[in-house]
């Protein structure tokens, strides 16, 4: 029996970090600062500085920055944000949670990114703001993207939820825009030991009024400036994520070796590969590759052990969600045509040649019968 490999291996990263971790989340504990507090404070300095931002704030979640990043733009009800259809749904329940409505452009074929060149049809009189996403850690088109936005005068919010210190252009991601939101979910880049996300901007107007609105809308406590969330980061994953961000340049370098290796090993194959544009580092979050006979080829990888997943399988213009928007299929056609087509492969630091190996044969071996 060949040996099995996993989609993800959390346990693997966990393993030589374990006594750090548990040191960091017990002096957390014997602190008592469970609530935002030191730990998460520390953090927030170490996460800008990772970022070249001037500030980062530790919130609950990815989807919680995301929705007070818009909040900060004062887009509301009957507002329009121009965003892709071709993303994890928490990109688009940002601009719902403010009462407006996503307008979807389609994506680049060859990269999965919202595509430049549909936007400036999508804009009309309503639309408030434009939120791209970093996708599979792979960088937006972000000049192209920053010019239409300043044509227009519209502000930009980056969804980075997957892009941990990817560069466009060799400057990091999350300090493009207005703001940016982060997600440090266990399966991202840099996870927590739990939920985590982190608003990311160089505006500290912008800095200061998130720092209330996570907070119950508070600067004195017990005093509400307007009505605000509880979204702050707990102490403990303050704790963790100091520590785990120390690793966070090397994970992607092994990100790196095995979307290299991959590259390598796969080029013979009918798969198509997912390519790097001329100005991205990607982080590589994700490695998906394409093929019309997907399923059958998820079948295949997963009866021999090979784990795999779909990101995503319905885009969001189909989901019974946003039925109400009043999409169809063909809508747009090439986020349809990803959706039908993707599939990922293991990807993460820890994964062995070995392992890579094994995968490759078994989409090899898919591919003689
Ligand atoms: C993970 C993710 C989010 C949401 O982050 P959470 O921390 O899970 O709330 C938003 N957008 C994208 C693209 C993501 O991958």
């Amino acid at each position: 029996m060949s040996e099995k490999v996993p989609y993800l291996d959390l346990p693997a990263q966990l393993r030589p970090l374990r006594k750090e971790i548990d040191a960091a989340i017990a002096r957390n504990i014997d602190a008592c600062s469970f609530c935002l507090g030191p730990d998460v404070a520390q953090f927030e300095k170490d996460f800008a500085t990772y970022c070249g931002a001037e500030h980062a704030l530790g919130f609950n979640s990815g989807t919680s920055a995301l929705h007070v990043a818009l909040m900060l733009l004062n887009v509301g009800h009957g507002d329009e944000v121009i965003t892709t259809p071709h993303t994890f749904v928490a990109t688009s329940w940002a601009i719902s949670y403010v009462g407006a409505k996503p307008v979807y452009v389609d994506i680049d074929d060859a990269t999965f990114n919202l595509d430049p060149k549909f936007i400036e049809k999508a804009i009309t009189p309503r639309t408030k703001a434009i939120m791209p996403v970093h996708l599979y850690g792979h960088p937006f088109d972000v000049d192209a993207i920053l010019a239409i936005a300043k044509k227009h005068n519209l502000p930009l919010v980056e969804d980075a939820c997957q892009a941990h210190g990817a560069k466009y252009k060799g400057k990091t991601v999350g300090a493009f825009g207005d703001a940016a939101g982060f997600s440090f979910y266990p399966g991202k880049n840099l996870g927590a030991a739990g939920e985590g996300g982190a608003l990311v901007t160089n505006n500290a107007a912008h800095a200061k009024r998130a720092r209330s609105l996570r907070e119950h809308g508070s600067t004195v406590r017990y005093y509400h400036d307007e009505i605000g969330f509880n979204y702050r980061m707990e102490g403990i994953q303050g704790a963790v994520l100091g520590v785990k961000l120390k690793h966070l340049n090397t994970w992607t370098r092994e990100r790196q070796r095995v979307a290299h290796r991959y590259a390598e090993l796969l080029a013979d194959t009918p798969l198509q590969l997912p390519t790097q544009a001329a100005w991205a580092e990607s982080v590589w979050h994700l490695y998906v590759v394409r093929h019309p006979k997907r399923d059958a080829l998820k079948k295949h990888l997963e009866d021999n052990g090979v784990g795999c997943a779909l990101h995503y399988p319905l885009p969001l213009h189909l989901q019974k969600c946003y039925a109400f928007l009043g999409h169809k299929e063909g809508s747009f056609p090439i986020s349809e045509k990803a959706a039908r087509e993707c599939l990922s492969l293991p990807i993460y630091p820890e994964l062995t040649d070995k392992q890579i190996q094994r995968v490759v044969e078994v989409v090899k071996d898919f591919f003689k019968k």
